[in-house]
């Protein structure tokens, strides 16, 4: 069994920013237990949980309000899409395969490229293995 945070040529581990191919090494990704769990970048996984709000709480931390407040409710057809409305009276919106806030610059994309977006890929994969 490769790394459960193995998924399609990427690592898709809650240490990294975003899913990246540039940790991977399949003789370690693909390795048994004993050689993953010794990556850097392992964690255990039951931090994946793609359950809406369990993931949101455990992973998107603290928002940046100068770069992650947004005036106007925001809006996806993205199932990752997550709105919260923060006590400040300003939305957020993050993004559940990412597992962190989305930016000013980054919620448009989502709000009208999300089906071209290589994350929603992973999260949809990701889903269809649990
Ligand atoms: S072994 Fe490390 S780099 Fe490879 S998928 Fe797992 S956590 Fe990522
Ligand atoms: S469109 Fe992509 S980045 Fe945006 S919420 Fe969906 S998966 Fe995340």
């Amino acid at each position: 069994m490769p790394c459960p945070w193995y998924k399609d040529g990427f690592c898709t581990s809650p240490v990294l920013e975003r899913p990246s191919t540039d940790p991977v090494i399949p003789e370690k990704c693909l390795g048994d237990e004993t050689v993953y769990k010794a990556c850097k970048y392992y964690r255990e996984p039951t931090s994946l949980s793609l359950t809406q709000g369990k993931l949101y709480q455990s992973r998107f931390g603290r928002p940046l309000l100068l770069i992650h407040s947004l005036s106007v409710k925001p809006s996806s057809s993205c199932e990752f899409f997550v709105v919260e409305k923060h006590e400040s009276g300003v939305y957020l919106a993050g993004c559940e395969v990412l597992g962190r806030y989305l930016t000013r610059y980054e919620v448009p994309l989502c709000e009208k490229h999300w089906d071209e977006c290589p994350y929603r890929r992973i999260g949809l994969l990701l889903r269809e293995e649990k």
